[in-house]
Formats: C-alpha cells, sequence, structure tokens
C-alpha cells in the first residue's frame, strides 16, 4: 500500500530577499518546475507566517515516498544546483518532516485504496493503479497527440494525480515537454504513453486510457482538434466534433 507523502520546510528569509524567495518558491517558480518535471509530483503549497513576515512554509505533496525518492535520485544534480542559487535568500532552513496522510483520514480520493483500475506500459516495466474512475474520454486528433501515440488519434481521460498511482517502474517514466507548461510521461524503455501533466493544472493528469488494463466504465464523450485529423482516417462515430478545443 502507498500512502500520500509530504515533505515539510521551514524557511527564514534574508528580509531584502523575501520577493525573490516568493518568486522562486512559489507555484510558478524554479523548484515546482524543477518538482514537475518527475513522477508523482502533486502540488506544493507556500504559506508565509502571519505574525512574522519573513517566516515561510513549504508543503509539498507527491503520490507516494518512492516517488519522491525517485525524484531526488533522478534529478539531485539539478536538486543542488538550485538549493545553492537559493542559498543566499535564507537566513536558515530546516526540513520540519516527512509525512504520511493516515488512511482513516483527509479526503478519501487521496487514500489509496483498492485500485479501481490497473495500467501499464507495452513493456511492463512501468505499472500504475488508479484508484478513482477516470473523467470521460476525450478523443483527440491534434498532431502532438498523433505523434506521440503512431496512430491518427489519442484516448485520454482526466483522473486526480493524487488517485494516480505508479506501482512499478518510476524510473522509467520520463517526462517530455511538448508545449509550454505540458509534460507527456512515457516509458524510455518502450515508448508508451502512460499520461499527460499540465503545469497551470498539476492536480490533474489525462491518462492515456489505452494503457489500462481492465474494461472500463466511462465512454469516449467528444472529439477535439478534429480540424488536424488525418485524411486517411474517418470518422464514424456520433460522438460531438469540436475542430479545436
Ligand atoms: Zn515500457
Ligand atoms: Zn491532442
Amino acid at each position: 500500500m502507498t500512502a500520500l507523502y509530504v515533505s515539510l520546510w521551514e524557511f527564514i528569509v534574508e528580509p531584502a530577499q523575501a520577493e525573490e524567495f516568493q518568486r522562486l518558491y512559489g507555484p510558478s517558480g524554479s523548484w515546482v518546475a524543477l518538482f514537475r518535471r518527475a513522477a508523482g509530483y502533486i502540488d506544493t503549497l507556500l504559506l508565509r507566517d502571519r505574525a512574522d513576515p519573513h517566516r515561510f512554509l513549504t508543503i509539498d505533496r507527491w503520490n507516494s515516498a518512492d516517488a519522491h525518492r525517485a525524484f531526488r535520485a533522478a534529478f539531485s544534480r539539478e536538486y543542488a544546483e538550485l538549493d545553492a542559487r537559493c542559498e543566499d535568500l535564507t537566513v536558515r532552513e530546516s526540513a520540519l518532516g516527512e509525512f504520511s496522510a493516515p488512511v482513516t483520514a483527509n479526503r478519501p480520493e487521496e487514500m489509496i485504496p483498492t485500485p479501481r483500475y490497473t495500467g501499464g506500459c507495452l513493456c511492463g516495466g512501468v505499472g500504475y493503479a488508479l484508484s478513482a474512475e477516470p473523467g470521460p474520454i476525450e478523443v483527440c486528433y491534434c498532431q502532438m497527440c498523433r505523434k506521440a501515440s503512431g496512430g491518427p488519434l489519442a484516448t485520454n481521460a482526466p483522473v486526480a494525480a493524487a488517485a494516480f498511482h505508479v506501482s512499478a517502474g518510476l524510473e522509467l517514466l520520463e517526462g517530455y515537454e511538448s508545449s509550454p507548461g505540458e509534460r507527456r510521461f512515457f516509458c524510455r524503455r518502450c515508448g508508451s504513453p502512460i499520461y499527460s501533466q499540465q503545469a497551470a493544472r498539476p492536480e490533474v493528469l489525462r491518462v492515456r486510457v489505452g494503457t489500462i488494463n481492465e474494461p472500463l466504465n466511462v465512454r469516449p464523450t467528444a472529439s477535439y482538434y478534429t480540424g488536424s485529423r488525418c485524411n486517411w482516417w474517418e470518422i464514424h462515430d456520433a460522438l460531438p466534433r469540436f475542430e479545436t478545443e
């Protein structure tokens, strides 16, 4: 059983550097950008002490302790570089601890749960479990989805990042930024596309539902980017169609 992993840090910031600190540690900052390159990152909350404007906390949420560990191993150089770059911003920084969400508390979708679905890549190296029902399946004919899949379309469904649990091969999951702020994660051994994640909404993943093992309850609801469809592919379904998004 995996559990939500939370890492808590406290910072005492140099008074003259408070703005710069918030820029680097906030939701559009360099730390979040680095975390987002890894699989299993959910989000970061930056908090400022109401009584002491130079004291901040960060709360980083990951799908599992394994996801966080894999991130530290895979990005140790980038982490050290960024850490060095931030050194002058703070008077002191301390790790307050690592936490997991107790199974009986908090929001049920963040618990781990009996998986509703399992999935994985072609070579079997990457495995995952979904503890929530995916949202409606979107059929996408855009050129990027075509290239990523090698076929005329992709079938993607939104799933809460907290409900997506990598069960194997976290180190094989590689992210590629196909357009600014959007990363597509795939198995670097066999190339299977697994999901995508937008920097602006890291709490939602778009899973490539063809990689799910079991029959699904959800169905496709609409087709997007039909204006980019290949000329050799006819659409024979009755789904609503959108030329773009
Ligand atoms: Zn694979
Ligand atoms: Zn697409």
